[in-house]
């Protein structure tokens, strides 16, 4: 079990007390364990198995003993006596955008609410709004939430539907029966939220396949039509799971047609007729003198065309990366010091190292005041100076700041303190609840602002949790054209924003994108790879990417924009 997965039973075993209206100090302790968990470097196995989890500040003996229940069987008495003391659909509740353990449990009290279904019921029958502290509004809201869940239902972001799927195929190609195993559809294409997995296996034993999947503890079953070559079922409650079973010798023109895209495919048989039967899925585009396109180019976005060409981008990946610009420390909101998350960044095979924390408005998150900016640049300066002498590879950490966009466009400090930041990446977080053409006139000018540097995470949405603002993605691409401010895909699985689809858009006007973790901790570091894939979507190559730069031609590029933007 992870450190990770241990946390998020911890946080929701507190949600469990408080909605039982139990003791809030022990529904805190619970929180507070989640937090710290989440957040440490070492196993939490390895810290039981050498007996020293009570190390840690805030868990006690009582509590290292229920986590490593908890390790051992997937929960602890205490867990189970609440869940069994619960209705089972109160859990869903949470949810619901802006019911917290509080309201659910005043909802449960009062309406006897107690699940989704229910809740809708007392939502349009005008019940939850009588209740004290809701209203219309909170009504309003939830019925929203409602249809998004559904909207949402059985959907995964790209980098957790690998993470269930990668165990999956392991256990399928460990399978003697099984020649190839791979994953096919939306998610081969890198989409970056999917609705669900599409599997192809070649055997030439079918039947054997079915006590596979049934080794595996999958629910596959039949299809209704009879068809026993597909099995389909589910994993992680509601993400299904769709396994075709191919002999090997069509595998290839079997794995293409089920990758898809539809767009892609039917152009492909417009000019080519339908696909010739192929073991290997490079011989189907090879034997009508195609290049191979990339899975996940196939959008029918004319790179069918580009294939015949033999023009089809040379795409970015996670080896073109030169340095990462957009991360935090423990000096806003981040989890590790700077110079933790430096070394990281290092150790990583990263040249440079771009510290970009949250600015002084946003002080949910600890934005930086003047006198913390000033005592952040002396660090990097000093930890420059170490790094330069100690006989490693060249390193350097360049002083950014994620300014806030304020609602009139406006950036976040005063001029002479913006220009002291070697970077500036210029991101909205607040007031999202503008018309499309108010949000766009509010990032133009923060593009115009001629300290920034690059435009953060353009519409701030939240895959599968929320839509972002709306803006006009022309004008914003037209912008940062003109004034030579690179657009930011941040790789948090979460956002993938600027979305893949205007990639194109800015790389044809010359705007360079920044491919960023906008990483709080250490591991997240490693968010890059599913901005790499998405980039890859959108055409990118290394040549259009920002941080590609080698840091040399990084610091030049940064010295001939300031050069040129002054004020
Ligand atoms: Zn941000
Ligand atoms: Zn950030």
């Amino acid at each position: 079990m992870t450190n990770k997965s241990i946390a998020s039973l911890l946080s929701e075993t507190a949600t469990l007390v408080e909605i039982a209206g139990g003791n809030a100090f022990r529904a805190r302790a619970f929180q507070r364990a989640a937090r710290t968990l989440e957040q440490l470097d070492e196993s939490v196995a390895t810290l039981l198995a050498e007996d020293r989890l009570t190390d840690i500040s805030g868990i006690g003996a009582g509590l290292a003993a229920q986590i490593g229940e908890l390790v051992d069987r997937g929960s602890f008495e205490a867990r189970d006596d609440l869940l069994a003391s619960l209705p089972p659909g109160l859990l869903d509740l949470t949810r619901v955008r802006g019911l917290g353990p509080k309201r659910i449990r005043q909802i449960w009290q009062e309406l006897d609410v107690t699940t989704l279904d229910a809740l809708e019921d007392a939502a349009q029958s005008g019940r939850l709004a009588e209740l004290d502290g809701f209203g219309p509004k909170t009504q309003q809201n939830v019925l929203e939430s409602l249809d998004q869940l559904r909207a949402y239902a059985g959907r995964r972001r790209y980098a957790e539907a690998v993470g269930l799927v990668e165990p999956i195929l392991a256990a399928l190609r460990e399978a003697d029966v099984i020649v190839r195993a791979e994953p096919s559809g939306p998610l081969r294409r890198q989409m970056e939220t999917v609705a669900g997995a599409d599997l192809l296996v070649a055997t030439t034993t079918p039947k054997a396949v079915r006590a596979v999947a049934a080794d595996l503890g999958l629910a596959l079953t039949p299809r209704p039509d009879g068809d026993d070559l597909v099995f389909t079922g589910t994993v992680d409650d509601d993400f299904p799971l769709r396994l075709r079973i191919v002999a090997p010798e069509r595998f290839g023109t079997a794995w293409w047609w089920q990758t898809g895209s539809s767009e892609h495919c039917a152009a492909f048989e417009e000019r080519y007729g339908a696909p010739a039967a192929v073991a290997d899925e490079p011989d189907l585009y090879a034997t009508v003198d195609l290049e191979v396109v990339p899975p996940a180019l196939r959008e029918g976005r004319n790179e069918l065309e580009a294939a015949a060409r033999h023009a089809l981008p040379d795409l970015i990946t996670t080896e073109s990366l030169h340095g990462t610009l957009h991360n935090h420390s423990t000096y806003s909101d981040g989890a590790h010091s700077l110079r933790e998350m430096a070394e990281a960044a290092r150790a990583r095979g990263y040249s440079y190292f771009g510290i970009c924390d949250h600015s002084q408005s946003l002080q949910i998150a600890n934005g930086l005041s003047v006198d913390a900016v000033q005592e952040q640049q002396a660090e990097v300066r000093a930890l420059n100076e170490t790094f330069a002498d100690d006989g490693g590879p060249p390193f350097r950490i360049f002083s950014g700041i994620e300014s806030d966009i304020l609602p009139d466009g406006s950036l976040d400090y005063d001029d002479d303190i913006l220009a002291s930041f070697d970077f500036i990446v210029a991101s909205v977080h607040t007031r999202f609840s503008m018309s499309t053409d108010e949000a766009t006139a509010r990032i133009i000018r923060a593009v115009r602002n001629p300290y920034t540097t690059i435009l953060g995470h353009p519409t701030g949405r939240l895959l599968l949790r929320r839509d972002g603002y709306a803006i006009h993605h022309e004008p914003v691409i037209e912008a940062c054209a003109e004034h030579g401010v690179a657009i930011e895909l941040n790789a948090n699985p979460y956002r993938l924003d600027l979305d893949w689809r205007w990639i194109r858009a800015a790389t044809e006007q010359g705007v360079l994108i920044a491919i960023n973790p906008d990483a709080h901790s250490i591991d997240q570091l490693d968010y890059m790879r599913w901005g790499v894939r998405a980039a890859q979507k959108g055409w990118l190559t290394a040549e259009q990417c920002l941080n590609a730069k080698p840091l040399d031609a990084f610091s030049g590029w940064l010295a001939h924009r300031r050069a040129s933007t002054t004020v």
